[in-house]
């Protein structure tokens, strides 16, 4: 193998998959297990609501037989004059809540490092009632002293997505930068990429990198369709393009699948074109479950021979390393 290839597959130092460093990232968090081979929807609301939506999109989640959830208390916004999210004053009876309705694992945007002690507080003051995956926004992938920040403590797992405007490559050091600030509890979510050529869907869905990123790191993978597709339409049948998208995402082996649902979409606080309904929740759970056994049943067909050989085969071209 040339020199250039080597220090290439090399620069994922502690992520990266290469001979001697297979193993695949693997951590329990509450109870819950997260590795390349897990599945989980973690659906919920993308911004925090008032107490009585919050509640109300706990128990659909419990009723679906859900542990995890996704909660956006801080938001960050395009425009200064959109709502900002209800930050640490809402976090009380989101925590409280979702121990209530056995919500385990709650995945939460911190965009600065002070909201990490807020977080500990907040669960603090509840006994502990739930736990919370620390998601690092897209806008925020390249933000290093961030990425350090949530790198240097072991309380909480993160979940880092992809950034919307620069290359895999980049997004994959920035996870690599959580890891080498000491905490390995990383998954790496795909969301869609900023592109006016994915219209009319907010975001060009990149979930066709999914086994990309397999191969090249040890990571479980996520992927958000809600932020890829970002708007309601359906197919002359009546699937969402988000159903789609998502199992477009699972069929290719996405282990987690980040969701926006709503009691009320169209009053939701921020994104409600994106959310689907909680009465929508359990056919999108089916449909999620039907890409899953077809995503096994695919991976199943292959013989260990041919698996060998593929890999054998899998020599990776050059990525097209922008660095800064
Ligand atoms: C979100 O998941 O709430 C979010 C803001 O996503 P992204 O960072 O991918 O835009
Ligand atoms: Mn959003």
């Amino acid at each position: 193998m040339s020199p250039v290839k080597m220090a290439a597959k090399n620069e994922f130092r502690i992520l990266g998959r290469r001979e001697g460093n297979e193993e695949p990232i693997r951590f329990t968090y509450r109870g819950v297990e997260f590795h390349p081979d897990c599945f989980h929807v973690v659906a919920g609301l993308n911004a925090v609501d008032t107490r009585e939506y919050t509640e109300r999109t706990f128990r659909a989640l419990k009723e679906a037989g859900q542990v995890c959830a996704r909660m956006g208390a801080y938001k960050p916004r395009t425009s200064p004059y959109s709502f900002q999210g209800y930050g640490k004053q809402c976090l009380p009876y989101v925590f409280e809540l979702a121990g209530k309705h056995g919500i385990r694992v709650i995945s939460m945007e911190v965009t600065r490092d002070e909201h990490l002690d807020e977080i500990r507080a907040a669960l603090r003051a509840t006994g502990e009632a739930t736990g919370v995956m620390l998601q690092i926004g897209t806008r925020n992938t390249q933000n290093f002293e961030l990425l350090k920040a949530v790198g240097s403590q072991r309380d909480f797992p993160i979940l880092i997505k992809r950034g919307f405007g620069i290359t895999l490559h980049e997004s994959l050091l920035a996870a690599e930068y959580v890891a080498a600030a000491g905490n390995r509890d990383i998954v790496f979510c795909l969301r869609g990429m900023k592109t006016h050529l994915g219209d009319p869907h907010r975001n060009l869905v990149d979930f066709a990198h999914i086994p990309v990123v397999k191969r090249l790191t040890r990571m479980p993978v996520c992927i958000d369709p809600s932020h890829s597709v970002g708007l309601r339409g359906a197919d002359p049948d009546g699937l969402p393009d988000i159903f789609h998208a998502a199992a477009q995402g699972i069929v290719s082996g996405a282990n987690l699948v980040l969701t926006d649902i709503h009691p009320e979409p169209r009053k939701a606080l921020v994104d409600g074109a994106q959310a689907l309904s909680l009465e929508e929740l359990p056919a999108f759970l089916e449909d999620c479950a039907i890409a899953r056994e077809a995503y096994l049943k695919r991976r199943s067909r292959l013989t260990a021979g041919q698996r060998q050989e593929t890999q054998m085969n899998a020599d990776e071209p050059q990525m097209n390393a922008e660095k800064a």
